[in-house]
């Protein structure tokens, strides 16, 4: 099985990404970022609390994010892995994560951790906000606050992988090919 974690900054490329992985890999995609826009349009009450908060640029309750996972992976077991882009945020979640896997006898192969510099993020968030819609991509101080979040609680998160030894640093700059180039070569060491 390849089980990836795909990991960065807000705006890092992760479901750029995401899809050409899948495409190549054949892996089952969960994005908590994307299942909870999915709760919002459907203004589900889940929605409604994800909209209040995610417009504040803060992380939703990792009780909330845990159970969305779990429901995913029982879903689709017995698939050829998962890609998780935007999950694992914070270290409690790491470590559900972790237990969620072990118990169905599945494990991390990696996590890939997508490097960009601040500047370049805030940069490309307000480029796709303008195309986007998305209104947590709009605002520069939202924006902010979403990489205050980050610095704060997820970057941690690496340090969980990086003491297993599952943690492998790319570059996020340069042409989506290029940074798919260097994904693809890691993700075919494990299988
Ligand atoms: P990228 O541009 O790399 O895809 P992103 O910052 O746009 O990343 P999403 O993954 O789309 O972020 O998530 C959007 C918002 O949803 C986050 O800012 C956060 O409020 C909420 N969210 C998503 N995943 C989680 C999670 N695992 N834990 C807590 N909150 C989450
Ligand atoms: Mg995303």
């Amino acid at each position: 099985m390849l089980n990836i974690v795909l990991f960065g900054p807000p705006g890092a490329g992760k479901g750029t990404q995401s899809d050409l992985i899948v495409e190549k890999f054949k892996l089952i995609h969960i994005s908590t970022g994307d299942l909870l826009r999915a709760e919002i349009s459907k203004q589900t009450n889940l929605g409604k609390q994800a909209q209040d908060i995610i417009n504040k640029g803060l992380l939703m309750p990792d009780s909330i994010m845990i159970d969305m996972i779990q429901n995913k992976i029982t879903e689709h077991i017995g698939c050829k892995g998962f890609i998780f882009d935007g999950f694992p945020r914070t270290t409690v979640q790491a470590e559900a994560l972790d237990s969620l896997l072990r118990q169905n006898n599945m494990e991390i192969s990696t996590m890939i951790s997508l490097e960009v510099d601040t500047p370049i993020i805030v940069e490309r968030i307000l480029k796709r906000g303008a195309i986007s819609g998305r209104s947590d991509d709009k605002n520069e101080t939202i924006i902010l606050q979403r990489i205050s979040e980050y610095n704060h609680k997820t970057a941690p998160v690496k340090e969980f992988y990086k003491k297993c030894n599952k943690l492998t640093e790319i570059q996020g700059v340069g042409t989506i090919q290029e940074i798919f180039s260097k994904i693809e070569k890691v993700c075919s060491t494990f299988v």
